[in-house]
């Protein structure tokens, strides 16, 4: 039997999906690409090579998607399994577009989910969350890059192994083990969203590394552009480490409270890095050797612009415009429930708000103007942790029923 899919996204991970699934013979997929002309670039794109190509390190795949729709309707009804291949602050309008449109008992799903993924969807489809099961990867299994729009994307290298999440929760092992088979890598089913949210490592490492490289730039254009990962020194290593060390408190925290939450999944960054890379990294004898040894972040450049005199860093990149209002403030947004101090992370998210002239935290608490259009706990009416945990059913089910 055909297994109707629908991909939302129009960027590297939409094509390297739509080629990766357009070429099994068991699936039909459609891909929902309504942002600006790319549904048109897409549809002249798979007539001209027949398909997406997607190359990876073993070899040349090429799949074709059978629709390329701007409708949502057209694009979601009737598929059984629907991807957001998306930055996360895409999620939110591109649900709301398809929401109605949704078969009941659909897979709804987030490549990577970012932070607070749950909290959105269970605020787009209100009433009719029971309808559908949710689920998050932790990262996107892949680098990759687009090569030519609509035609080519390149996989510059695979993860080891990747976590999944599901709601209801029983559904992750289910459809870890069919995401599996679909996307040939391994998915390990994991606790909870609360885990996944904490779990992501694209929060400290994005930000982190954006704040080390940049907090005392002077404006003046570099003359190369910044290397990203391997700019890690000592310093910035240091910094990363203690944002983790804070993630690691508040994960400690939250099980004192609740012996029954399984938070295993949260691993320090050093540790996520052997986790997920542990084939491409020669030293891993400390943070710093981990980013500077690992093939996958060889030669990746941190995002600037160019200007006359040279390169200036990009602040309204993903980095900050992503990994800020949907990751981090999430993760800040749970300590504040839990009244962990996160004096570092504090430091870095007062930064990064300077930057992307956003005020998220004023007088080291999450009650800034913008946070309405963060993931936060607190945009979504959060005060209280024991309410926050319960509602968001993170325990195993028969404590969330007591
Ligand atoms: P991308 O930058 O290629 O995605 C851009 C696409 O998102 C656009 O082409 C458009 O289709 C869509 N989009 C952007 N803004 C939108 C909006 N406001 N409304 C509707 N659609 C919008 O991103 P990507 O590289 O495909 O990454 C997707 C996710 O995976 C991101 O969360 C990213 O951080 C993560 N990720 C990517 C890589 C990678 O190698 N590409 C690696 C790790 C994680």
């Amino acid at each position: 039997m055909t297994t109707q899919v629908t991909i939302c996204g129009g960027g590297n991970a939409a094509h390297t999906l739509a080629g990766l699934l357009g070429s099994r013979q068991d699936l039909s997929v459609k891909v929902y690409a309504p942002f600006g002309n790319e549904a048109q670039l897409w549809q002249e794109g798979i007539q001209q090579n027949n398909g997406i190509t997607v190359n990876t390190p073993t070899g040349k795949i090429q799949g074709r998607p059978s629709a390329i729709c701007q409708d949502p309707s057209a694009a979601v009804a009737g598929s059984q399994l629907v991807l957001l291949a998306l930055p996360a602050f895409a999620h939110e309008p591109i649900l709301k577009q398809i929401a109605a449109h949704i078969l009941p008992g659909a897979w709804v799903g987030a490549l990577p989910a970012r932070g607070g993924f749950d909290l959105c969807v269970r605020d787009v489809f209100k009433g009719r969350l029971s309808d559908i099961s949710i689920f998050g990867f932790q990262t996107l299994p892949w680098a990759c890059r687009i090569q030519e729009f609509g035609k080519r994307v390149t996989i510059l290298g695979a993860k080891d192994q990747v976590d999944l999440t599901a709601w209801p929760s029983a559904m992750a092992p289910i459809i870890s083990t069919r995401l599996q088979e679909l996307l040939s890598i391994p998915i390990n089913p994991t606790a909870s969203f609360l885990s996944l949210t904490l779990a992501d490592t694209g929060q400290l490492i994005h930000p982190g590394i954006m704040y080390g490289l940049f907090h005392d730039w002077n404006g003046q254009p570099y003359n190369n552009p910044r290397l990203f990962y391997q700019g890690v020194d000592g310093v910035i290593a240091g910094i990363l480490q203690q944002m983790s060390d804070e993630i690691q408190s508040l994960r400690a925290t939250l099980e004192g409270y609740y012996p029954s939450l399984d938070l295993s999944a949260v691993r320090p960054l050093v540790d996520w890095l052997k986790f997920s890379y542990q084939a491409n990294i020669t030293d891993s004898s400390t943070l710093q050797s981990s980013f500077a040894t690992n093939s996958s972040y060889s030669g990746l450049l941190a995002p600037m612009k160019t200007t006359d005199g040279g390169f200036i860093p990009d602040f309204q990149a993903r980095y900050l415009s992503e990994d800020v209002p949907c990751n981090l403030l999430v993760t800040r947004g749970i300590a504040e429930l839990a009244g962990v101090p996160t004096p570092v992370i504090d430091k870095v998210l007062s930064w990064s708000q300077k930057r992307l002239e956003k005020e998220y935290l004023t007088s080291r608490k999450m009650q800034g103007a913008d946070l309405r259009n963060t993931r936060s706990p607190q945009r979504y009416g959060f005060t209280d942790l024991n309410q926050f945990i319960q509602e968001m059913k993170y325990l195993p089910c028969t404590n969330n029923t007591a």
